[in-house]
């Protein structure tokens, strides 16, 4: 048997390179090389915690699911794409039969497996075996560490789209981490009318204004609630992204949301519950729209960054080989080292 690479996380907090057999392809499988995994917010939440809510990583667990590669081998039933393609990986295999399947939410199937999250293993390593379906091809002119941001892009994609988002809108993003960046140039290519963001951290709030924001506010420094207000003649923003995860962005983001407007919720907290003002949410009638994943939106968003003449690209701050994995983690988790979106090139 051949053996490849991966880094297991051991518990909270730390990795080990081991070596794992690479499976045979089955009839509808492909063998794809690795080339580049994305780090996502939510692996540094496996990392710092060692779960996401009730979904808690075992012992010696290979995360990641931003992931890019080359096909090597293929099964011998698949037929659309061969030894050699340049691949994006989709990381949800969902059952294909249950109602939501058949309905078009694939990205709400009770039993997907999804890569790097228990108890399916991630992308942190060499070679992977993926069913064909959840093959897409990477456009010549993007990168392999580019093709990864396909999955957080289409994310927010799926978000934004599921707001409802209008020509000319006012939007408040709050957090422009990778998931916020990617909802600004969603909201930038999708025509909103004021683009409005809130960030701490310098390096994000200046590739916020680089991909589209008009304004980034600093949340401990600014009264966030006048400026926003101040900038929507006080009526408030007709659509409210909250892309942080956290209690205070929630309520900033309920306190800006015009009367009839709307509230999407992207963020990941740490915490198991978050509470909002029910009175503001049901005078201003807000729907608050949560955002599971992404469902048909991976294709677009590479296109998106073909063609957009924006160069997303450039929240890439970090490359690291498998090998710094721990550092990779540990940097993106601190957010420290003016990190955006760091890749792991196995
Ligand atoms: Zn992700
Ligand atoms: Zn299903």
């Amino acid at each position: 048997v051949k053996k490849g690479k991966a880094a297991f996380l051991l518990g909270k907090k730390r990795f080990v390179i081991d070596e794992i057999d690479i499976p045979d392809c089955k009839e509808n499988q492909v063998l794809v090389r690795i080339k580049a995994v994305g780090v996502c917010g939510s692996d540094a939440h496996y990392f710092l915690d060692g779960r996401i809510g009730d979904q808690i990583i075992p012992d010696k667990f290979i995360i990641g699911h931003e992931a890019c590669g080359e096909v090597v081998d293929v099964g011998k039933n698949v037929n659309s794409v061969k030894f050699g393609d340049r691949v994006v990986i989709e990381p949800g295999i969902s059952c294909g039969s249950c109602r939501f399947c058949i309905r078009g939410m694939p990205n709400l199937c009770p039993s997907v497996k999804f890569l790097g999250t228990p108890p399916i293993q991630g992308a942190f390593r060499e070679f992977i075996v993926m069913p064909e379906k959840n093959l897409i091809k990477l456009p010549d002119e993007l990168g392999f560490a580019e093709g990864t941001l396909a999955e957080p892009l289409a994310i927010a994609l799926y978000g934004v789209r599921l707001s409802m988002l209008q020509p000319g809108n006012t939007v408040a993003i709050f957090g422009t981490g990778p998931i916020g960046l990617s909802v600004v140039f969603c909201c930038k290519i999708g025509g909103a009318g004021k683009i409005l963001a809130i960030e701490p951290i310098k390096q994000r709030a200046e590739m916020a204004k680089k991909l589209g924001a008009d304004y980034v506010y600093h949340p401990d420094m600014e009264d966030i609630k006048s400026r926003i207000l101040e900038n929507t003649e006080n009526i408030g923003v007709d659509i409210g992204y909250e892309c942080a995860g956290e209690q205070e962005a929630i309520n900033r983001m309920i306190s800006v949301c015009s009367i009839g407007g709307k509230a999407v919720i992207f963020g990941i907290p740490a915490q198991d519950r978050i509470c909002f003002d029910p009175h503001v949410v049901r005078r201003k009638q807000l729907p608050l729209i949560s955002v599971r994943r992404s469902a048909f939106t991976t294709d677009i968003a590479l296109q998106l960054m073909r063609r957009s003449g924006i160069k997303f690209s450039s929240i890439i701050t970090h490359l690291f080989p498998l090998e710094r994995i721990q550092d990779a983690l540990e940097i993106v988790s601190a957010k420290s080292d003016g990190v955006i979106k760091a890749i792991i090139e196995p």
